[in-house]
């Protein structure tokens, strides 16, 4: 692999670290590479397959855990906002691939890599630090124990001036918990499939990038993507489904989808309104007492998402954190009979500080009301 042209889409280089070692490497696939592996999870399987040798454990030194982008990240299509965490799942032994929004994704590419890859595992905690095309690791020691959020404001305050993007783990990642998941912006979090685990085996705490100011993949025809996303754009105006994500979220038809057996209730044992009257509680519109403001990943207009706050009460939040998702609505309120808004907003911000999936948290906490 090495020696390509740059191609459009991409920054057309691969990052890869070996925390056992610290050594730090860089590779420019060939353009078929790019042809034949489209995406992140294609990239992402394409080097699992080539590197990893079977039997790998998951949580051992040879597993390895990829952040990888897509060719239409950064490009400003609307939602190549996302990135792709790929790995050998502790949680099922198999492919893992779990995406994240947010802004981390494009300001990798926009760093000047499509992907970074790590295995081994390091004797200490370390973060690794992308500045603008550069890479080093460095120490973590007095970040291990602390929660995303602090992190994240840990290592804004450390690296200096604005544009840093953080993903990272929290106490679940570093305790290994197969539902442990890996958080950007304090709630955009990777969550599925315990990738969290495997970036706490590695004893990799975060990874902070940042492009250079101006740094833009390149596109090949750009005007023709800016009609192209133009006609999009109206087509999102005009759809009702988009228009009522924008304004309540994915939770916004929770207690619609209770009503037509979409929904589970009480771990998987009932669904439809009879079983959870009060379901209507559960739709995301009703948060807006609590709405501090919009919130979408990079570059879509859809923003979908919102940061809530609640300011007293036995629910009361520690700080702003992200609007409950339909999945989080769905497992923490619906799955376990609970229709009490404010504790899943507040359940959501303590998942999402502890980085740990809130689907499995639910769907744990249900399986369990069940059993006793
Ligand atoms: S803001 Fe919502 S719709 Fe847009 S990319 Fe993010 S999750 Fe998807």
């Amino acid at each position: 692999m090495g020696g390509s042209k740059m191609i459009h889409g991409y920054a057309g280089r691969l990052l890869f670290v070996d925390l056992t070692s610290g050594a730090i490497s860089e590779e420019s696939p060939e353009e078929g590479f790019y042809r034949n592996c489209i995406g992140g999870t294609g990239l992402g399987a394409k080097i699992l397959v080539d590197r990893m040798e079977p039997g790998a454990s998951p949580l051992g030194p040879d597993n390895v855990l990829g952040f990888v982008t897509g060719p239409l990240t950064a490009t400003g299509v609307y939602g190549g906002g996302r990135f792709m965490v790929t790995t050998k799942s502790p949680l099922t032994g198999g492919w893992a691939d779990s995406n994240c929004g947010g802004t981390w994704g494009p300001e990798l590419k926009n760093a000047g890599y499509d992907g970074v890859f790590f295995r081994g595992v390091s004797d200490h905690p370390v973060c690794l630090v992308i500045d603008a095309g550069k890479a080093r690791l460095t120490d973590a020691a007095h970040l291990w124990g602390k929660d995303t959020y602090d992190t994240d404001d840990a290592l804004q305050a450390e690296l200096g001036g604005p544009g840093w993007k953080v993903a990272c783990v929290g106490p679940a990642g570093e305790r290994q918990s197969l539902l442990a998941g890996i958080v950007h912006e304090k709630g955009r979090i990777a969550a599925r499939s315990g990738v969290g685990a495997v970036m706490g085996s590695k004893r990799l705490k975060a990874v902070a990038v940042r492009a250079a100011k101006g740094a833009r993949v390149s596109v090949a025809d750009k005007e023709g993507l800016k009609a192209v996303q133009k006609d999009y754009l109206e087509m999102i105006k005009a759809s009702g489904f988009l228009t009522g994500l924008s304004a309540a979220g994915t939770g916004g038809s929770t207690a619609f989808l209770v009503s037509i057996g979409d929904c589970p209730t009480f771990n998987w044992s009932t669904t439809g309104t009879d079983s959870l009257p009060a379901a209507g509680d559960l739709d995301a519109g009703k948060m807006d007492t609590y709405k501090l403001k919009a919130y979408g990943c990079h570059t879509c207009p859809v923003r979908c998402g919102a940061l809530v706050k609640i300011p007293d009460g036995p629910y009361a939040s520690q700080d702003e954190s992200h609007r409950p998702e339909y999945e989080t609505l769905a497992a923490l309120g619906a799955t376990c009979g609970n229709t009490t808004q404010e504790a899943i907003i507040r359940a959501n911000e303590i998942c999402n500080r502890y980085g740990i999936d809130t689907m499995s948290v639910g769907s744990t906490i249900a399986f369990a009301m069940e059993c006793y």
